[in-house]
């Protein structure tokens, strides 16, 4: 029973939220919603009482795994001693946290925007950006996704934009080639491009006008964990710097140990002038995001009207679960734990594409991985691209991704690759089952 005094079965649940509900991101006939009920550490529990390895930290967001207890005591204090307070208010949860992020931040990034979702904490940092600039476009990366309202899908590289286009040319958003090593979209090969992905870019900004700032995903994630090569974001923050353009990283997905290190920035040296961030904040316990920005940008403010904010903003519900994730993650030494289990998972997946013709590539840091498909290793064919997402085409890999899942592994299947993204908690035993389970289902691929 998921809902205390719900008399509800679970086949009714089903039927209720699919007639209710909108399904996010497919076509409304084609949506049969799992009816889960229970979840601890790893292990999912849906409403027959079958379980399943989250093999995805649902949407790479529950780093620390189901049901951690110091969590949940976190979010019963804190509706015990103030469920809600004005954002103009200060707040002793909204003081631990900021004093944690300062220890956990690079030091430059010092002034902290609080939001409900990383959509909105990618709205806060491109109006903060735009009104410390007084300039207008931001240039994003195609195959990078930023979230779901006016600004943040019109930043949106991937065809998730697509449905509310030509609205979505307004925002004043411009795109520069996304950074893919395996499928380079200007046609270079690495290292002997000498990085032109960022070449091209600086090209971009010195022959628009008005740029206020470049958003990256410092590692692209829904769309293929993406990583860059390891001269990309230097380059990148030295040409940011050159034309007095604000540099973002928006490590919604990448943040919080997902990679191996708190941020993934971090993996370079490189300090953004802006860092948004959600998921893994609190583990997706509640919903909370983070804009932080620099000293600089801060002290703009001083004497600049900040004209931006929520009724949720800096929600008490939402900050004293983030302070106890953050200390859980502490504890139990998960950003280390992430990088030591890398070697790891990558020798399997490895494993994996020597095994599969259908495996093309893999990559990935951390406890974040992508399996991408093609029909052939030598072409790259894909098996599906993104229009088959728009149009409705069923995909291999959700045909792949069921499989798993009647085998009792979940795992996220996005157009023509799988993303290996476990909680941060996740046992060797665990993460050979689900690979086991994935190289099992892949000869439907290999078959093709
Ligand atoms: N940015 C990135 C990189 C994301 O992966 C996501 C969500 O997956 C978002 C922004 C949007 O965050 P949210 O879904 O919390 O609004």
């Amino acid at each position: 029973m998921s809902t205390p005094g719900s008399t509800l079965t679970s086949q009714e649940v089903v039927d209720i939220v699919r007639t209710t509900n909108y399904g996010t991101w497919r076509f409304q006939k084609s949506w049969n919603p799992l009816h889960i009920v229970d979840a601890k550490d790893c292990t999912i529990t849906d409403g027959n009482g079958k379980q399943y390895l989250d093999f995805s930290s649902q949407l790479m967001c529950s780093n620390l795994g189901h049901k951690n207890p110091a969590v949940i005591a976190s979010i019963a204090a804190q509706a015990e001693e103030l469920a809600y307070a004005m954002p103009g208010y200060a707040t002793t949860c909204r003081a631990e946290l900021s004093k944690l992020l300062l220890e956990i931040l690079p030091p430059s990034l010092n002034k902290f925007f609080f939001t409900t979702s990383g959509t909105d904490a990618n709205e806060a940092a491109f109006k903060i950006a735009r009104m410390y600039t007084g300039k207008t476009k931001i240039i994003a990366r195609y195959r990078s996704y930023h979230g779901s309202t006016a600004g943040s899908i019109a930043a949106t590289g991937d065809p998730r934009r697509w449905a509310m286009e030509p609205r979505g040319k307004q925002q004043g958003v411009i795109f520069a080639p996304e950074v893919n090593c395996y499928r380079c979209p200007i046609k270079h090969t690495y290292p002997a491009c000498g990085i032109a992905c960022a070449d091209y870019l600086e090209h971009m900004i010195r022959n628009e006008s008005d740029v206020a700032a470049v958003l990256v995903e410092p590692i692209v994630g829904t769309n293929g964990v993406l990583v860059p090569p390891e001269e990309y974001m230097p380059k990148l923050r030295k040409i940011c710097d050159e034309y007095g353009v604000l540099l973002i990283a928006d490590e919604v997905m990448t943040g919080w140990g997902r990679t191996g290190k708190w941020f993934a920035m971090e993996h370079w040296g490189v300090v953004p002038d802006i860092l948004t961030t959600a998921k893994g904040i609190t583990s997706a316990y509640v919903p909370l995001g983070l804009c932080a920005t620099s000293e600089k940008i801060g002290a703009f403010f001083q004497d600049h009207y900040f004209s931006h904010g929520h009724t949720y903003e800096a929600h008490p519900m939402t900050l004293a679960p983030a302070v106890a994730t953050i200390n859980e993650m502490r504890r139990l030494n998960l950003v280390d734990r992430s990088a030591e289990l890398a070697p790891y998972v990558e020798a399997k997946l490895r494993e994996l594409k020597a095994k599969h013709p259908s495996v093309g590539d893999v990559r990935g840091k951390g406890l974040f991985w992508a399996v991408e498909l093609v029909k052939n290793q030598t072409t790259k064919e894909p098996f599906n691209t993104y229009s088959d997402k728009v149009s409705g085409t069923p995909l291999l890999v959700d045909q792949i991704a069921g499989k798993c899942m009647a085998d009792g592994v979940i795992i996220q299947a996005w157009v023509s690759h799988f993303v290996v993204a476990p909680p941060l908690i996740v046992t060797r035993e665990e993460i050979d089952r689900g690979i086991a389970t994935l190289d099992k289902h892949l000869a439907l691929a290999d078959a093709l």
